[in-house]
C-alpha cells in the first residue's frame, strides 16, 4: 500500500469514530476572534451596540492572505476587545450576545458545477471566510488562486486524519460524502485541474466505501497505509503521486493543490448555499464523560463544548486543542472554538519525564518524514547557532512530533525545532 519514508505508529485511540455528528446549541455569548487564519488580522465591520444577524460578516479581510469572519448567531455586539485565543494566546475579538434561539439548518441552494465560473467559485469561497479546516487554517481562496506560472494538474482531498483521537473528518466522509465530492469538483474547476484524488488511511474502510459510491467514478478514492503523519501535505503528495515538494516549496510547485475533506464540505456550502464558515465539526474526546463529534458554532467557549460532552472526567488534568501529536495545550477553558479547532482533547495527568542526554541512536533521523536531522536541531538550538540551523533546513520541519515520539532520551525535540524556526525567521 502507498505511503512515505519515516513516520511512526502512535496508539490511535479513535474512541469516537462511531459517534455521529451532534449539533451543539450556541451559548448566549460568543467570542469571535478577528484572526482565525494564517495571515493578516481582520478589520471589524461592526461596533458596540450594533444588532447583527446570523451569517453577517463582522470582520473584513483587507490583505490577500486573510479571511473574513461572520457571526454564527443573531444578537447584539457587546464589545470588541482582546480575549484569550487558543492559538495565539490573546487576540481581538467581537463579542456577540444572542437573543432568540436560531433555526438550525442553513437553507440549501441549487448548483450545477458545470455552470459556475472559476472566478465566481474563488469569490464565494473568499467571501465565506473559508480556511483549511485540517488545523493550519490557511485561507482557501489563496490556494485556489495559483500564479499562472504554476499550472495545477491534480487536486488531492486529504481524508487521512492520521492524528490520534481525532475523528471529525472520518464522520464528515461518512455522513457527507456527496458534499465532499462536490467540493472537490468545485476546487478542480477553480484551479483548472483534471485529476481529483481523495487519500484516506486504510483504517477507515467505511469512509472509503461511502466516498467511492458518491464519487461514481468521477474522482479516485485511494486507500493509504496507516502511518503518522500520512495526512501532512508533503507526505500525501509523495504517497499518491510520487512527487517531491522541493525544500522551502509548496504543493503548487509540483502542480498540486491539497484540501482537507472538511474544507471541501465548507466549499460546497459556501458556493452552493451561500453559507459562510460559522460552525465546524469538533471531536471532543479523551477524559470527558460523553466523547463524540460535535457541530459547534465558531466562538463557543471550550468550557461550553466540554459541558455539552458531559463535562470533564475527574481524571482530566489538561486540555489540548487538536490531537496529542500536534495539539496546543490550553491555559484556560474560556478560549473559543476557532476555524482551526479540529479537536478538544482532555488528557489525564502524566508526569513529564525528565529530559535525558542524547545517546546518538539516530532514531529521530530514521523516523523524520522530512528526511531532516532532528538531533542536530537540538544541538544547534541549545548552542544558539541560528545561522547553522537555517542551513540544516529547519524551516522544512512540519512539527509533526515523530522525532520526539521515538526519542529514548525523551528530549522535547519539537520545542527546540519550534524555537529554531522562530529565530531563523528573525534572521531574514
Ligand atoms: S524534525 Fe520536524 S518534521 Fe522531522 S520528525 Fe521532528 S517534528 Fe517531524
Ligand atoms: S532519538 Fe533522541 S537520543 Fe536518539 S539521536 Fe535523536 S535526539 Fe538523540
Amino acid at each position: 500500500m502507498r505511503s512515505f519514508q519515516g513516520g511512526v505508529h502512535p496508539p490511535y485511540n479513535k474512541i469516537t469514530q462511531d459517534r455521529p455528528i451532534e449539533r451543539v446549541k450556541p451559548p448566549d455569548r460568543l467570542v469571535i476572534p478577528l484572526v482565525q487564519h494564517t495571515g493578516a488580522l481582520c478589520k471589524p465591520l461592526v461596533e458596540k451596540g450594533q444588532e447583527v444577524e446570523r451569517g453577517q460578516k463582522i470582520g473584513k479581510a483587507e490583505a490577500f492572505i486573510s479571511a473574513p469572519v461572520h457571526t454564527p448567531i443573531s444578537g447584539v455586539v457587546k464589545e470588541i476587545a482582546s480575549h484569550p485565543h487558543p492559538v495565539v494566546g490573546e487576540a481581538m475579538a467581537v463579542v456577540v450576545e444572542g437573543g432568540e434561539e436560531e433555526s438550525e439548518d442553513w437553507p440549501r441552494g441549487e448548483l450545477d458545477p458545470e455552470y459556475i465560473s472559476p472566478k465566481e467559485i474563488r469569490s464565494r469561497v473568499r467571501e465565506a471566510g473559508i480556511v483549511g479546516l485540517g488545523g493550519a487554517a490557511f485561507p482557501t481562496a489563496v490556494k485556489l488562486s495559483p500564479p499562472e506560472d504554476k499550472p495545477i494538474d491534480t487536486v488531492i482531498l486529504n481524508g487521512c486524519e492520521c492524528e490520534p483521537y481525532l475523528t471529525a473528518d472520518h464522520r464528515i466522509m461518512l455522513e457527507r460524502p456527496e458534499d465532499c465530492i462536490l467540493g472537490l469538483i468545485l476546487v478542480l474547476r477553480a484551479v483548472g485541474a483534471e485529476r481529483g484524488i481523495i487519500g484516506v488511511e486504510a483504517n477507515k474502510p467505511d469512509a472509503i466505501e461511502a466516498l467511492r459510491k458518491a464519487a461514481d467514478g468521477k474522482v479516485e478514492v485511494v486507500p493509504l497505509k496507516v502511518k503518522y503523519p500520512q495526512g501532512a501535505e508533503k507526505m500525501l503528495i509523495k504517497a499518491l503521486l510520487d512527487r517531491e515538494v522541493p525544500s522551502g516549496g509548496l504543493p503548487m510547485d509540483v502542480g498540486v493543490v491539497v484540501q482537507n475533506v472538511g474544507t471541501a464540505v465548507a466549499i460546497t456550502e459556501a458556493v452552493r448555499d451561500g453559507k459562510p464558515l460559522i460552525e465546524r465539526v469538533v471531536t471532543v474526546t479523551g477524559e470527558v464523560r460523553r466523547p463524540g463529534n460535535y457541530l459547534v458554532p465558531i466562538g463557543t467557549p471550550f468550557s461550553w463544548v466540554l459541558e455539552a460532552a458531559g463535562g470533564l472526567s475527574e481524571s482530566a488534568s489538561r486540555v489540548v486543542m487538536g490531537g496529542p501529536m500536534m495539539g496546543i495545550a490550553q491555559r484556560t477553558l474560556d478560549v473559543p472554538v476557532v476555524k482551526g479547532t479540529s479537536g478538544i482533547l482532555a488528557l489525564a495527568e502524566d508526569i513529564p519525564p525528565e529530559e535525558g542526554t542524547c545517546i546518538r541512536c539516530a532514531r529521530c533521523v530514521d523516523h523524520c518524514p522530512m528526511g531532516l536531522m532532528p538531533t542536530l536541531f537540538v544541538k544547534l538550538a541549545k548552542g544558539e547557532r541560528w545561522d547553522l540551523l537555517r542551513d540544516a533546513h529547519i524551516m522544512d520541519c512540519i512539527e509533526c512530533g515523530s522525532c520526539a515520539f521515538v526519542c529514548p532520551a525523551r528530549i522535547s525535540i519539537v520545542h527546540y525545532a519550534k524555537l529554531g524556526k522562530l529565530r531563523v525567521r528573525l534572521l531574514r
